[in-house]
């Protein structure tokens, strides 16, 4: 009975010191499909088993989410982290997958079942609310990323493009539009708008949208009127252009030079997670503008939460491996030591 005692109160103190270090929690989610053959199953809320040619490959994750998880099971896991950005952590949380795995649908959702934004928002403004004694001021702002170049989505002139510029640990982008808010309404106009100008933004330049990163980026600082102690965290929401490999026979012209950039940022972000999970001296933040954007939210002082989404038709076994792999290499990686900016 002491050993078990020993032993629960050491695993207590290891979660308590997981807290405390800026880490990476990996989530897989599986979108359903009715219409294909399944080469996916679901054995347990942290397993995931990918049957290939009568053998099986196991994968396992914080939490795996199959077909039947609804939006409101998705986010559960998420809301610790919601608290960690009020508190003053560069928090984000990002969407990996090959195109149409369920990253939008996760991310963003729709009218009647949204997704981890809305919900990440609306979290986020009920914990500002209830700390009665601190004064909070959340700004938002919303880009994208394409063939390395930034977009303000927000910005009257639509599609302006912007520098990034680092100061200090922080990265800003230079001239991006910032828009105060303090309600969920005031959040979903926001959102409609800058959704609406990526639309526009596409159509004008002939883009996909799953050719491009989106960030929706969010400040949050706080004052607490007794202490006089301020706080400033970040909230980064990011809906990741898609994972799959695009063969070179199919791609020419324009398409190429996209696929060339999508490869350099994911790839980047790949050698960005490898450095920090090796202790690399240096970690390769500035090659792509989507690593140098998300730098604050993947050093130091942040958490992040990554979803791999994948698609349970048997076709797509090749790039569903390819983003469990990914998800796999990326679990428990500490961002750096952390304390909350005060
Ligand atoms: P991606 O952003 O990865 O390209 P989408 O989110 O656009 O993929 O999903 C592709 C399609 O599948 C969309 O029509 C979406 O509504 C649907 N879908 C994805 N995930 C789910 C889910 N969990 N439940 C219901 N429909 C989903």
């Amino acid at each position: 009975a002491l050993y078990q005692r020993e032993a629960l109160e050491r695993k207590l103190l290891y979660n308590q010191l997981q807290e405390l270090r800026g880490n990476i929690r990996v989530f897989c989610r599986c979108r359903p499909d009715t219409q294909s053959q399944s080469c996916l199953d679901f054995p347990s809320d942290d397993e995931i088993h990918v049957n290939q040619n009568g053998s099986r490959k196991k994968f396992s994750f914080d939490k795996v989410f199959s077909p039947q998880s609804t939006q409101e099971d998705v986010f559960t896991d998420t809301l610790p982290i919601i608290t960690s950005c009020v508190d003053g952590y560069n928090v984000s949380i990002l969407a990996y997958g090959q195109t149409g795995s369920g990253k939008t649908y996760t991310m963003m959702g729709t009218q009647e079942k949204p997704g981890v934004n809305i919900r990440s928002i609306r979290a986020l403004l009920h914990i500002c609310h209830e700390r009665e004694t601190i004064r909070y001021t959340i700004k938002i702002s919303m880009l994208e990323i394409y063939n390395e170049t930034v977009k303000d989505l927000l910005s009257k002139n639509i599609g302006d493009l912007l520098d990034l510029r680092t100061q200090g640990k922080n990265v800003t982008v230079h001239g991006l539009t910032e828009t105060e808010v303090a309600t969920e309404a005031d959040i979903r106009e926001i959102m409609t708008l800058g959704e609406k100008n990526r639309t526009v933004a596409s159509t004008k330049m002939n883009t996909e949208s799953s050719r491009s990163h989106l960030m929706v980026m969010l400040r949050v600082s706080g004052m607490d009127s007794i202490s006089g102690v301020a706080s400033f965290g970040t909230l980064t929401l990011c809906d990741l252009a898609g994972s799959e490999r695009i063969s070179k026979t199919e791609a020419t012209g324009q398409r190429l030079v996209e696929a060339a950039a999508i490869n350099k940022s994911l790839t980047s972000l790949g050698q960005v997670f490898t450095a920090l999970k090796t202790n690399a001296l240096h970690v390769p933040y500035r090659n792509s503008k989507l690593t140098h954007l998300l730098q604050p939210s993947l050093s130091g002082n942040a958490k992040a939460c990554v979803f791999v989404t994948v698609s349970p038709d048997v076709k797509n076994l090749g790039e569903t491996l390819n983003s469990l792999l990914f998800g796999s290499s990326i679990q428990q990686i500490a961002l750096g030591k952390v304390a909350p900016q005060i």
